[in-house]
């Protein structure tokens, strides 16, 4: 087994990873075919699962790289099919892809500091909040729908959705994706109600702040030196740090594990090195 923070035999499983192309995802659908278990990396991004899929049959693991959109139910109804019939029927599903959209994105931080030409509040484009809604809660309901089903059959599976520090308490800038992710924690507890008697759990992983493409423009000067925004993150942050996609790996494999977890289901855990415990006094 490879040098993984928990060492959990998932031999047997099939795990379906959407967002697989991604940071976050990827890491994770790594660890679980390092795992032992049988991985379906899917994303819109094609050619980022399949390279994905190829460096972990490198390594020996069993892995498949599938186009998806997580925003199109016949094209995942296709994709499932396809994955039963390369791995078999779905044990553990990874809700992870998601994200902002600049569109849904605010220059100002407050409206009284809006300047010239600033992307205010009253200029949010409907088409980018629909986008980042959409993306973020529908494309975590319809892949559910479209995996979830093989877990009613058996009796049993997992459900791991991706919230976000934002559904906590709304980061300011990005009210769409705040909004948003606050949905995907509410609608975990909703999930996790609704199959409680079917022997499926689902959870949440609340990550804290990561450095990703999706961010980095927040987080980062072109020339590479910290934002204002992300000196206010480590303030806000009692460890002082962002967060490493590595360090979800433990949370994420725990969670999904039926033995280490069995009684936790309905749960969003923050894996923030603190911020949501901080009030910054
Ligand atoms: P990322 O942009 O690296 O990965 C997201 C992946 O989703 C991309 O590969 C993208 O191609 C894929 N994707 C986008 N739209 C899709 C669609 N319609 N169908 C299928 N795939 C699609 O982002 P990440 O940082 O790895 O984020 C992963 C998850 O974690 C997201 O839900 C994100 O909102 C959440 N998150 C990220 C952070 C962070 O700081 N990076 C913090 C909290 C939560």
């Amino acid at each position: 087994m490879a040098n993984l923070p928990l060492n959990i035999d998932y031999t047997g499983k099939v795990v379906v990873v959407t967002g697989a192309g991604g940071l976050i995802c990827g890491a994770m659908a790594r660890a679980f075919a390092q795992s032992g278990a049988k991985v379906a990396a899917l994303d819109l991004n094609e050619e980022a699962v399949k390279k994905l899929a190829d460096e972990a049959k490198a390594e020996g693991c069993i892995m498949e790289g599938y186009k998806a959109n997580v925003l199109d139910p016949e094209a995942l109804k296709a994709v499932h099919d396809q994955v039963v019939a390369d791995l078999g029927p779905c044990d553990i599903l990874v809700n992870g892809a998601g994200g902002n959209n600049p569109r849904a994105t605010c220059d100002n931080e407050y409206q009284h500091e809006a300047w010239d030409g600033c992307k205010t509040f009253f200029d949010l484009d409907q088409s980018g909040v629909d986008f980042v809604f959409k993306l973020n809660f529908q494309g975590t309901l319809l892949p559910t729908q479209a995996f979830a089903r093989d877990m009613v059959e058996k009796k049993s599976g997992v459900i791991l959705n991706i919230s976000s520090m934002n559904a906590y308490t709304p980061l300011t800038k990005i009210p769409a994706y705040s909004g948003a992710k606050a949905a995907i924690s509410n609608f975990t507890q909703w999930l996790a109600t609704h199959f409680a008697g079917t022997g499926i759990r689902c959870n949440a992983i609340a990550p804290g702040f990561l450095v990703s493409a999706q961010n980095k423009g927040l987080l980062f000067n072109e020339d590479g030196t910290p934002t204002a925004r992300s000196a206010k993150i480590l303030n806000g942050t009692p460890t002082r740090r962002f967060v490493d996609a590595d360090e979800l790996i433990g949370a994420t494999l725990f969670l999904c594990d039926d033995r280490a977890a069995s009684a936790i289901t309905g749960v969003v855990l923050p894996v923030d090195a603190g911020f949501a415990a901080y009030s910054g006094v």
